[in-house]
């Protein structure tokens, strides 16, 4: 079912949700399993599973030289969401990245997305790559993510490319795309930022979910801005729960995101990371709290592969 349908559905009531990042290449399923059988019993409609872009890795040779690889640490997206809609009768969302992939390698992932029955794709564009200082399109691939909407949309309309025979197999994909409460950190600014989710959203995406934040007042001013300039789709906001100290330097500089005064100083008072561990859950079920009070639609959490925080959040808020 559609994340859309789910919304309306649940008729004002606000839903639960998780990302998982699939495991690295050798490990086992069973791994992801163990940290989704925790959270199904607060029923959530839908599950993301992330997508990784192919990264340098330095492989031992036999002499003990090191040899640069380019490789995906993490495949198997679309398979993960088949065995998850299968296995707990869940809804499993691929997220699909424009970077590294052509627009005909992205027809063959949404044409076995749709073969498996998934109804939902998160449309993203992708970061740039480790060891390069800007994203750089792949030759025949999408540039933005507005591309990779307007690719899927017209699947959907049937149009597949380079068809030589008549469609009588439409997909009927619900698209999710990224929005940025504290703006994208290549975005000159927040309004330019806005108009490029509007575009995102013209171009045929359903939903937006929202990079991670802290302070819920810069969502509710996201969510204001954006209906003001005409996005009236819906805006589910992303929420992680500070796990370790380090948090408190890496999520800023990674995503150009604030965090407020109280949460820095409630980590900085912590003496480890078990105690880092509470005070972000803590943090999350206010968060949660003030969300739902506020009419989110779904409050959707980035989990990093691990339950037993957000488990805790759920049984606090849901
Ligand atoms: P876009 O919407 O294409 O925007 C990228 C930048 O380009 C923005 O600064 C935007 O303002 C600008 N822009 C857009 N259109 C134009 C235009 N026409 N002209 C000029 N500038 C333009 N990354 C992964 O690798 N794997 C994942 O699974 C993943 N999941 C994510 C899930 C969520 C909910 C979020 C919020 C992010 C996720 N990301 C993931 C990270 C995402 O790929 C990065 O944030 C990426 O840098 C931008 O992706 P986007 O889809 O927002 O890009």
């Amino acid at each position: 079912m559609k994340v859309t349908d789910h919304i309306k559905q649940a008729n004002g009531k606000t839903l639960f949700s998780f990302e998982i990042v699939p495991p690295q290449k050798g490990q086992n399923i069973q791994d992801l399993y163990n940290n989704v059988d925790p959270l199904m019993e607060f029923k959530p409609p839908f599950i993301d599973v992330t997508t990784s872009r192919e990264e340098y890795v330095y492989i031992k040779k036999e002499n003990g030289l090191l040899e640069q690889k380019m490789t995906r640490m993490r495949p198997g997206t679309v398979g993960i969401c088949a065995a998850l809609k299968y296995k707990y009768d869940v809804d499993a969302i691929p997220h699909v990245l424009c970077g590294g992939f052509t627009k005909e390698e992205t027809e063959y992932v949404l044409v076995d997305c749709h073969y498996l029955g998934l109804d939902n794709i998160m449309a993203l564009r992708g970061d740039a790559m480790k060891h390069e200082s800007f994203f750089i399109p792949t030759e025949g691939g999408n540039r933005y993510a507005s591309d990779l909407v307007a690719q899927i949309r017209e699947l959907n309309e049937g149009k597949y490319l380079h068809n030589i025979i008549e469609t009588n197999n439409k997909p009927d994909f619900c698209i999710g795309v990224a929005g940025y409460p504290e703006k994208h950190l290549e975005a000159p600014s927040m309004e330019t930022d806005l108009r490029r989710l509007k575009e995102k959203v013209d171009a045929g995406a359903d939903y937006v979910v929202t990079q991670m934040f802290f302070d819920n007042a810069k969502y509710f001013e996201f969510v204001e801005k954006a209906k003001s300039i005409g996005i009236t789709v819906p805006i589910i906001p992303g929420i992680k729960p500070v796990a370790v100290k380090r948090h408190q330097q890496i999520l800023p500089q990674i995503f150009r995101l604030d965090m407020p005064e109280d949460l820095i100083s409630a980590i900085e008072s912590c003496k480890d990371n078990k105690q880092v561990r509470e005070v972000g859950i803590e943090w999350a079920i206010q968060q949660s709290k003030e969300l739902i009070a506020n009419g989110a639609p779904v409050v959707h959490f980035y989990s990093m592969g691990k339950s037993d925080n957000i488990k805790k959040i759920a049984k606090e808020v849901f």
